[in-house]
């Protein structure tokens, strides 16, 4: 059918090729390209809008619309007693049952395109996480197999509208004293039933992706600190919060998203304490589950099919490692100063080590300053390590491609962090002058700029101790 565009190409291929739009900005641009476009579009602009949401969101769009449609009730409310009270006295079944997951969802709002757009990318930064924690760490950008990223999106997004139901942002200490003797147990209640609403198997996903939430805050929560179950109350803040705390590697700032501060209490919180555990051990328990799962098992079997290099070795020496190797993927997530790479006593000798630290810092912070907080960090500079040029032959298999212990990562650029810093310094322009016998080991060096600064000490020492 040629009718509507007039163009050598049949208004049911530009239909089709209206569906491949990968946002909704390419969809609107692609349809004000012409008139004859915009007429196409308008035939059936439903069907159109609803193929490039799941092009953005995937599968698990009908979950990702619920998390955006539920009727949560309103939180900001002046003199909010009165709500408050009706929320928790709400009858959980209907709780549970409220606005369900559509499956065919007819219209998609202009607001619902710009949240979707939004909460599928915090979807998909998790998922890249969870791929280089879990799944495969030589990649920063997820891996994970079609059916195991469903998995792990339906049940990130129905995490996301549980944390939004419940949000740890409710209640102040305060009200949390003052609700009803039956005011927690009613609101686990509702909690198990909204669970309830799922299958098992697709539960035991959401505790595989709760237990992936865990591990990124337990890594800054300080046991010594705040209350016991301070995990458990961080939760409460969702998804979003879990991806900032892996950003920043802190907490810290989020907190305030919270009703209260985590260190007025240093007991548990009963209305947060297992959070997500104590609906589910009631599930399991109901439903009489054979085999619930163990905190002290690894989760991952829910979500993965297949999981890479879990019993990796480090590439120089038989350290078993898996997951705790360092590669390329995970370099950006490492702590180091660099200054500690500095070999012998160029480390304590600031007329070196200054300058040094000066050009890494710099390297660090090259192109998206801030921009992006996993730019900020020594990658750039590894890379730059690995690369240098003239290295002795002992170092020709150690390439940036390769899996290392921590203990030979530290060894190999202790070893040629110098050889770095040398290359560098020429590459500036520097005319090195001529090496000092004693190189690296120089003990003048260290209290003396003039000898430091007039002879060359990144080099090996050709004499022993002076
Ligand atoms: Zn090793
Ligand atoms: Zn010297």
């Amino acid at each position: 059918m040629r009718a509507l565009t007039a163009l050598p190409i049949d208004d049911d291929v530009l239909d089709r090729i209206f569906t491949f739009c990968p946002t909704f900005s390419t969809l609107q641009s692609l349809m004000l390209t012409s008139k004859a476009f915009y007429n196409v579009y308008q035939t059936h602009p439903r069907s159109i809008t609803r193929a490039v949401a799941y092009n953005i969101v995937g599968p698990a769009l009908p979950q990702a619309l619920r998390v955006l449609r539920y009727p949560y009730g309103d939180d900001s409310l002046e003199d909010d007693s009165e709500s408050r009270k009706k929320y928790h006295e709400e009858d959980a079944h209907t709780m549970a049952t409220t606005c369900p997951e559509d499956h065919d969802p007819s219209v998609i709002a202009a607001r619902e395109k710009m949240d979707l757009q939004q909460d599928a990318k915090l979807v998909q930064k998790l998922e890249d996480i969870y791929s280089l924690t879990k799944k495969d760490r030589t990649s920063k950008t997820s891996v994970l197999t079609s059916d195991e990223s469903w998995r792990f999106r339906r049940a990130m997004y129905r995490i996301m509208f549980y944390c939004k139901l419940f949000p740890g942002s409710r209640y102040s200490l305060e009200d949390m004293d003052e609700l009803p003797a039956d005011g927690v147990k009613k609101i686990q209640l509702q909690r198990m039933a909204v669970l309830r609403e799922y299958p098992t198997d697709e539960l035991l996903q959401i505790y595989g992706v709760v237990r992936f939430m865990r591990d990124v805050l337990e890594e800054v929560c300080d046991e010594d600190f705040g209350p016991n179950n301070a995990v458990d109350v961080l939760l409460t803040l969702g998804p979003e919060i879990v991806l900032r705390v892996w950003q920043d590697r802190s907490y810290e700032s989020h907190e305030d998203n919270l009703g209260f501060s985590l260190f007025d209490s240093d007991d548990d919180i009963p209305l947060y304490q297992g959070y997500f555990s104590v609906p589910l051990q009631n599930i399991w328990t109901a439903r009489k589950v054979t085999t619930p799962p163990k905190d002290d098992e690894p989760a991952t079997k829910y979500i993965l099919d297949s999981v890479v290099g879990a019993n990796d070795t480090c590439s120089q020496c038989p350290t078993p490692g898996g997951f705790k190797l360092i590669t390329a993927g995970n370099w950006h997530r490492r702590e180091f100063s660099p200054t500690q790479f500095l070999k012998n006593r160029l480390r304590q000798t600031m007329w070196i080590s200054s300058p040094f630290l000066e050009a890494v810092i710099k390297m660090r912070r090259y192109k998206h300053e801030y921009e992006d907080p996993e730019e900020d960090s020594l990658a750039r500079w590894f890379v730059a390590v690995f690369d240098t040029p003239g290295k002795p032959s002992e170092w020709d298999a150690w390439t940036k491609d390769k899996s290392y212990c921590d203990k030979c990562f530290v060894r190999f650029l202790e070893e040629n962090a110098w050889r770095w810093w040398y290359a560098e310094r020429v590459r500036d322009g520097w005319n090195a002058p001529e090496n000092c016998w004693y190189g690296y080991n120089c003990k003048t060096m260290t209290h003396r700029q003039a000898h430091a600064e007039g002879k060359n000490h990144l080099c090996v020492p050709t004499r022993g101790d002076p």
